[in-house]
């Protein structure tokens, strides 16, 4: 027997059986039985496949990276080591950095002016400690005997995953138990023309070689503010553009206290706007056109990038394929 996912009406997912050769359980030839199978290799599913492996189960771990559109990819460790809040708190480094190196002069340092900053050199540097560090997970995986695989995973059966390399090569792997781990990505607006073809986001911003310049971030998330937050620091001329409110979920004062304080270091924020459309220029740059929702106003401004921060949804299980497998 094999189980087809499917949506239940509470849009949970219930398993159909379904007959196929070798039973629920039953290990075909050349494939790999585990106590435990952690499918991603991000924060959530190597500190669960550590520590069961530590308890004495046979544990793996499949991790896969799906590029971004950009074609933007990276290694182990998931969305915090690679393109979250390592590389971000890197970036918000250089910039305090370069915030410090301003006020120094004041307190007798003699800084040589202007004090320049260099995108490439710095994202070289962000760039080789995430590898050292996704070198260091492969490292700590091994050191306690977790299997990792660099297969993207879809389930056969209950007890069963499918995983398929980059190159395409196919392997069975089936554990009593499966955890699901696989995150979230951030998610483009398809429907607004552009966006796609000309927009990035938080999995592009970390490893680009050059400097973004002039930079709308669109949304008003964390990754978001954060994202502005830094380029602003950076020196980089910086704009947010929020339909309604930012930080929704969190406290609005302390939210209030967020805007505030990167609008006196810079950052320009278009409240109230949504964006319609992305197209690029005879020169290179983006157009975006926006519509004030108060007004209902169209205006149109000029960008080197456009960052969309709108939505993080958990991806998880509908990323993740569920139906069965032939
Ligand atoms: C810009 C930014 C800044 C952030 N800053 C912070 C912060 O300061 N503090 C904080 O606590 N959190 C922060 N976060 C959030 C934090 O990064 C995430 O909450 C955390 O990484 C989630 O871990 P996870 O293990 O659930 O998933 P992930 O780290 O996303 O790992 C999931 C892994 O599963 C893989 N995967 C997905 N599907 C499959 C499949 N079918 N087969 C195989 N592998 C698959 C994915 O490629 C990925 O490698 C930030 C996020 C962003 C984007």
């Amino acid at each position: 027997m094999a189980m087809a996912a499917l949506r239940g009406p509470a849009g949970r997912f219930r398993w159909r059986v379904r007959a196929v050769p070798g039973g629920a359980r039953g290990a075909a030839a050349g494939q790999q039985c585990y106590d435990l199978l952690v499918i991603g290799g991000g924060s959530g599913g190597l500190a669960c496949a550590k520590e069961a492996a530590q308890l004495g189960k046979k544990v793996a771990v499949v991790d896969y990276v799906e590029p971004s559109p950009r074609g933007t990819r990276w290694g182990l460790g998931g969305t915090c080591v690679n393109v979250g809040c390592i590389p971000k708190k890197l970036m918000h480094q250089a910039a305090l950095l370069g915030g410090s190196l301003h006020d120094a002069s004041h307190f007798g340092w003699e800084v040589a002016q202007p004090v320049r900053h260099d995108w490439r050199k710095m994202a070289e540097a962000v760039q080789n400690y995430v590898k050292s560090l996704n070198w260091g997970h492969r490292v700590q995986l091994q050191d306690r005997k977790v299997k990792y695989f660099n297969f993207k995973a879809s389930f056969v059966n209950k007890h069963t995953v499918c995983g398929v390399s980059k190159g395409g090569k196919e392997a069975l792997l089936s554990a009593e138990h499966i955890v699901i781990a696989t995150g979230g990505r951030p998610r483009y607006p398809t429907h607004i023309e552009g966006a796609l073809e000309y927009g990035i986001t938080s999995d592009d911003i970390f490893w680009l070689k050059e400097s973004p310049g002039r930079t709308l971030v669109v949304g008003a998330s964390y990754v978001a503010l954060e994202c502005a937050g830094f380029l602003t620091g950076l020196g980089l001329d910086t704009t947010v553009m929020m339909r309604s409110v930012p930080l929704r979920t969190f406290d609005q004062q302390m939210a209030s206290l967020v805007t505030n304080h990167m609008a006196s270091h810079g950052t320009r924020f278009l409240r109230g706007c949504i964006p319609l459309k992305v197209e690029r220029l005879s020169d290179g740059q983006l157009q975006v056109t926006w519509v004030d929702l108060a007004s209902d106003r169209k205006d149109t401004g000029t960008f080197d990038t456009v960052l969309w921060a709108v939505v993080f949804p958990v991806r998880g299980l509908p990323a993740l394929s569920l139906v069965s497998r032939p």
